[in-house]
């Protein structure tokens, strides 16, 4: 009937128009495949709810948002959460706000631990799951970031990604909120998270206890670049470290020095 062509004309719009604002950003030129990507973001926190809504705005296909805390009023002076839900798990209040904004994305809900024996469990079963995109290669989702506000936790995601041979990337934000960094780790190719230890690890102290002014402990030192006062932001590329003590990344690294080559080669050839 006329009512029902209507409608499927309103739904359709929406994620139309949101490929268009892809489409203009002129960045990426495949901005159509969005809908086909799932991307995990463990720790719903400052960095991982507001990287969660662009997601949804830019219409991602499938989100997986892992946190084991509830909203407080202390987390009202960020962006995101809303006063009213206070209380209630914050994937729980995440997937409220995130499908308002986008009933389209696919949005699911872990609210666990992923450094606990089941939480860690749970979370690699679900990066495996492929129910969304049953012939994809590799895992079940394409992407993983690691949003989380401690050393243990980023020790999590890099196991479960250096067994899984999952690209992620990991983010830090420093006590003041004026400097952060952003890593990209691709199992094998990149240096791995445990590849060179943190300073907190480095130099043998609970990060609890190193509280300094500008200073995220639980983050690589080499790798807090970005500086929001200056506008600096310097890059630079880490390879894997070959006596590395996750066994997973060495694995990985002897798996890439197969595929380098042909991947050079062909890069040439191009
Ligand atoms: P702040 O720490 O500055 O008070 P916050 O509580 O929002 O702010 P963020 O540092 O912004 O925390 O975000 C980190 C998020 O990661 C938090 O929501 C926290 O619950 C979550 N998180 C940390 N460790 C784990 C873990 N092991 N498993 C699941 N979620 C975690
Ligand atoms: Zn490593």
């Amino acid at each position: 009937s006329k009512v029902k062509d209507m409608s499927a004309e309103v739904v359709d719009s929406n994620p139309y128009s949101r490929l268009m604002a892809l489409q203009r950003m002129g960045i990426v030129k495949n901005y159509e495949s969005i809908r086909e990507f799932s991307v995990a973001i463990v720790g719903i926190g400052g960095v991982g709810s507001v990287a969660a809504e662009m997601l949804t705005r830019c219409g991602i296909g499938r989100l997986l948002l892992y946190d084991y805390d509830k909203v407080e009023l202390a987390n009202m002076n960020r962006l995101f959460f809303r006063p009213e839900q206070v209380g209630m798990t914050k994937t729980d209040a995440a997937v409220q706000t995130l499908s308002d904004i986008n009933p389209d994305v696919v949005l699911e809900s872990y609210t666990m631990n992923i450094t606990t024996v089941q939480g860690f469990d749970t979370f690699m079963s679900s990066l495996k799951n492929k129910s969304f995109r049953p012939n994809k290669e590799g895992s079940g989702v394409d992407l993983v970031l690691s949003c989380v506000d401690n050393y243990e936790a980023r020790m999590a995601v890099n196991q479960a990604c250096n067994e899984l041979n999952q690209t992620w990337m990991e983010s830090g934000v420093s006590e003041d909120a004026v400097s952060g960094h952003i890593q990209l780790l691709i199992p094998g190719e990149t240096a791995c998270f445990a590849c060179a230890p943190p300073l907190v690890v480095a130099s043998g102290v609970d990060e609890r206890t190193l509280k300094r002014e500008g200073v995220c402990a639980a983050s690589l030192p080499t790798t807090m670049g970005y500086n929001s006062l200056k506008d600096f932001f310097p890059t630079m590329e880490m390879k894997p470290n070959t006596q590395c003590s996750n066994v997973a990344c060495l694995e990985r690294q002897k798996e890439f020095l197969h595929v380098k080559p042909a991947r050079d080669a062909a890069a040439r050839a191009k």
